[in-house]
């Protein structure tokens, strides 16, 4: 078994505005080992990206606070480490790439002073031994003519190279956790196709875990090994990626596979998830996607339905696999279950 790098218990993080709390993390649970694709799957505002701020140690305080849980990295709490410890962490041991690189790129400054301040700050090299660093980095991630291209500014590349600018920056360190955030929504399929692949191979040769956060299952079909979807900041299903789509227990879990765009069909066959996520403000008092869910049972509006194992590694929120549920009820989830994990197939 792989070593444990990452173990996530009962993540709380909150946001106190004006209006109310904000619970843009509510128990969020997971176990990352070495060499392993974790893929983090919701809609937008799901929390997905809070919780990747969370275990960076990046959410703004005031507002926003992480009220409960341990967030361990090779056994430390990250949650109770003094923030001169923790800046050795980030960057270096767990770095992060972005939706959009321009947002962490600095415009002013070349690709390789970027490269080559954050391996002198964390891997204490020289000035010449780090910017040797930054062009093999860039030969890594297979930009053409690295050597010359490393004196050039963030605005002279392309999107996709942009992101493999990221990428070279990111795991430069030698990170053992890449935290991926939405990294190919910007870019165009084929591109995006590019950046996965680069992300595998570089993964196999690093030998590091990959957490990574999108709102797209076909993306997580290709890259991950297992897979949390979350909705409204909690954890709703946790499997293995093959359980995922052969077998998806949560109601959520199926409208996410019926509304997987594929590249061969006209967007209107696509089935989209009726209604709007709720308010993290005023959260409904059952289960939180009864609002929208077409199976939803007297049960489901009283209280937030724990997790129900469905095997040893497989795990759903949703009182259909609960004796709450009559057999009959039981016979349509099996039937909708079927019929979003054929479309999963698809993929
Ligand atoms: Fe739907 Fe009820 Fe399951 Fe929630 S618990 S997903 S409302 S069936």
């Amino acid at each position: 078994m792989a070593e444990t790098l990452l173990s996530v218990h009962n993540l709380k993080t909150y946001f106190y505005t004006d209006e109310g709390v904000v619970k843009a993390v509510d128990g969020l649970n997971y176990e990352l080992h070495q060499g392993e694709t974790l893929g983090i799957v919701g809609e937008s505002g799901c929390g997905k990206s809070v919780h990747a701020l969370s275990v960076m140690r990046l959410i703004p305080t005031p507002p926003g606070k992480v009220v409960e849980g341990e967030i361990l990295f090779q056994g430390t709490n990250l949650l109770k480490l003094p923030e001169d410890e923790m800046r050795r962490i980030r960057g270096n041991r767990i770095a992060m790439i972005f939706q959009e690189p321009m947002t962490s790129l600095n415009p002013v400054l070349t690709i390789g002073e970027q490269i080559a301040e954050a391996v002198m700050l964390h891997q204490r090299l020289s000035k010449k031994d780090a910017w040797d660093r930054a062009v093999e980095m860039l030969e890594k991630v297979k930009i053409p003519l690295a050597r010359e291209r490393v004196r050039d500014y963030p605005h002279q590349f392309s999107g996709g190279m942009r992101q493999r600018v990221m990428i070279a920056m990111a795991l430069s360190c030698n990170p053992s956790i890449l935290m991926a955030d939405e990294p190919t929504t910007a870019l165009d399929v084929t591109i995006q196709a590019q950046i996965l692949d680069l992300m595998r191979e570089l993964q196999k040769e690093f030998n590091m875990a990959i957490i990574l956060i999108t709102h797209n299952l076909g993306v997580v079909a290709e890259m991950a090994d297992n897979v949390v979807v979350m909705y409204a900041g909690r954890p709703v299903e946790h499997a293995s990626v093959h359980d995922t789509f052969r077998d998806p227990r949560h109601p959520y879990t199926w409208g996410l596979l019926h509304s997987i765009p594929k590249l061969y069909e006209r967007k209107e066959r696509l089935i989209p998830i009726e209604g709007q996520p709720p308010s993290l403000i005023d959260l409904p008092p059952g289960c939180t996607f009864a609002p929208r869910c077409p199976f939803a049972m007297e049960v489901c509006v009283k209280a937030d339905p724990p997790e129900y194992p469905v095997t040893d590694d497989h795990y759903a929120r949703c009182y259909l696999h609960s004796e709450h549920a009559t057999e009959e009820e039981k016979k349509v989830a099996v039937a909708a279950g079927l019929a979003a994990s054929t479309r999963g197939r698809r993929v």
